[in-house]
């Protein structure tokens, strides 16, 4: 069996993007529109020889922020459970959310590796200033990257792939 890495964070942080960058393909719906990944996509990845199945998740229907909320939740429990390996996707372009807050404590009790990214970072200018609010959530490491123009992706999937056997 393959190892399992699940995408997780909040809608519109870039999951879809990053999951397409890395499967080399058009599955996942990116959109502007939070909620448009349907259901979860499964697809092969490869990096450095070594194997694994991404997994995007996605599925949050409701604009009705306890029900949104309580979906995120949801849809974070399943992948926490099913998955292998964890990516927490935060979005550097609309900063630190509430969402991502309760997403994070609750990945800390997880006892599987979790590594945190920092998507949409694009300027180096930016990162220092703006990122600094992304270290009060007390990650030992993040990972600065742009899913869309695939900076940082690399280095981020070489650290993920060392874990693999
Ligand atoms: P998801 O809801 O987490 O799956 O997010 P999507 O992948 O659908 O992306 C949400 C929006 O963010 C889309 O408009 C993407 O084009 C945009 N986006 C994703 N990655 C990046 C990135 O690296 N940089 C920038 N500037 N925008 C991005
Ligand atoms: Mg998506």
């Amino acid at each position: 069996m393959k190892a399992v890495v699940a995408l997780v964070g909040r809608p519109n942080v870039g999951k879809s993007t990053l999951f397409n960058r890395i499967t080399k393909s058009r599955q996942a719906l990116v959109d502007d529109m939070p909620g448009v990944t349907r259901d979860r996509h499964y697809a092969d990845a490869q990096w450095d020889d070594k194997a694994f199945t991404l997994v995007d998740t996605g599925g949050f229907l409701s604009a009705d922020d306890d029900y949104f909320a309580s979906q995120i939740k949801e849809q974070l429990s399943r992948a926490v459970e099913e998955a292998d390996i964890l990516v927490f996707i935060l979005d550097g372009r609309a900063g630190l959310s509430p969402y991502d807050r309760d997403l994070a404590d609750f990945l800390r009790r997880t006892e599987k590796p979790v590594f945190y990214l920092i998507n949409k970072v694009e300027s180096l200018h930016r990162q220092e200033e703006e990122l600094g609010e992304f270290y009060t959530l007390g990650m030992d490491r993040f990972y600065k990257v742009s899913a869309e123009h695939g900076l940082g992706v690399g280095d981020f999937l070489s650290d993920l792939v060392a874990l693999l056997p």
